[in-house]
């Protein structure tokens, strides 16, 4: 007959999405109670694994199913783990830094398309372009191209002589820039399909086992919208800030909104919002600015979460057309529009000087 203990036993199975400890390990499952066929738990997340809840409540679930005598579980969720949580504060998971990197900087959006690799090279080549060191991690496993916008998607990035572990990837170096990407991993057109923890262990093969050598920004281009991966980045290091990016469009904030929420359910500093896309300029009469997606969605986002707006980035046919060609318009064209609101995101100017005012040795 199943006990306590088997139930205890078999719970251990579930894991933490960022730490890979188990939820007994950590103190999530509370108050077991097995009254055959029926079993109870109390699930306690800290607020940083509430994103990761459904997924648990479904592993518990299933782990306890699987006994022969046992086929009712019922979950109680503890809303209110005010005094767990504080002890699990030492539960959660340890960030470790990366030697010699000094700033993470995550550029994330709630949904594809809205332009967030665009800005994640190009705020990249700006930040580079002043003189930092920089290096761009393209963590968007579904659709890895900065490669093909920095125009380096033919090559292959060596390894350091030794084995194993020992091994580490030597970035690719082009407009100055050390860069990573899933897309020298994957094969082009090729389905990815990842699992959580195999996720998970790739994002901290990027993040670990790279010759990054000393960096003042790494930045990173997320995946789009709230997953696994985003939950692996932010259990594993410490991030300095995060950019979320939209557009004017309403679908684009709903998904933005879910996206910020995110970063504060994880503890992850928020930087600001970028709004892309937010005035067509007709290449003929760049006097001319045509809002096709709609007015104003950054500035609500922004205020809504008491946040800047960091810079509004028009569409411009130059953007593509050398982003085709594998040069970011920030290295080809510095004084185009949009190459000028991307540097807004880092520059002191009027509208904000975000990146400047972190702390100089975080
Ligand atoms: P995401 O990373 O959000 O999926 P991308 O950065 O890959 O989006 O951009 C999607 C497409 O939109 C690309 O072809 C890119 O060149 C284009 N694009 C993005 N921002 C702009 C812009 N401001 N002006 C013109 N084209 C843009």
């Amino acid at each position: 007959m199943t006990t306590i203990e088997d139930a205890n036993f078999a719970l251990q199975k579930v894991l933490d999405a960022g730490s890979q400890k188990n939820v007994i390990e950590l103190a999530w499952i509370k108050n077991v109670r097995v009254t055959i066929p029926r079993v109870i738990v109390t699930l306690s997340l800290p607020s940083f694994a509430n994103s990761q809840r459904d997924r648990i409540v479904l592993e518990v679930r299933k782990v306890l199913l699987d006994f022969e005598d046992i086929d009712d579980v019922q979950i109680e969720i503890d809303n209110n783990p005010s005094k767990t949580e504080s002890q699990n504060q030492s539960n959660a998971p340890e960030l470790q830094k990366i030697d010699g990197i000094r700033h993470i900087i995550a550029i994330s959006s709630g949904k594809g398309g809205v332009g967030k690799s665009t800005i994640a090279v190009n705020l990249a080549c700006s930040l580079a372009k002043l003189g930092s060191k920089t290096g761009l991690l393209d963590a968007d496993i579904y659709g890895p191209n900065t490669p093909s916008m920095m125009g380096v998607a033919e090559q292959n990035p060596k390894v350091t002589e030794g084995s194993g572990s020992d091994q580490r990837l030597i970035p690719i170096n082009k407009y100055g820039i050390s860069l990573v990407s899933m897309g020298f991993l994957i094969e082009e057109g090729q389905p990815v399909i990842w699992r959580g923890p195999m996720l998970n262990s790739i994002i901290r093969q990027f993040l670990y086992q790279v010759e990054w050598n000393n960096l003042d920004f790494l930045v990173i281009d997320l995946p789009p919208g709230t997953g696994d991966a985003q939950i692996s980045l932010s259990q594993s290091v410490p991030i300095s800030g995060a950019i979320v990016v939209t557009t004017p469009q309403q679908v684009s904030l709903q998904d933005a909104r879910r996206g910020l929420a995110m970063f504060k359910q994880l503890g992850v500093p928020l930087l600001g919002i970028v709004e892309n896309m937010s005035v067509f300029i007709p290449p003929d009469m760049p006097g001319k600015k045509y809002e096709i997606f709609g007015k104003g969605g950054g500035q609500t986002l922004a205020n809504e979460n008491d946040l800047p707006l960091l810079a509004q980035i028009p569409i411009e046919i130059p953007l593509v057309d050398d982003s085709n060609k594998g040069v970011p318009i920030s290295i080809s064209q510095p004084n185009k529009e949009s190459s000028v609101a991307v540097s807004y995101t880092h520059s002191p100017s009027p509208r904000d000087a975000t990146l400047y005012r972190m702390p100089s040795s975080a």
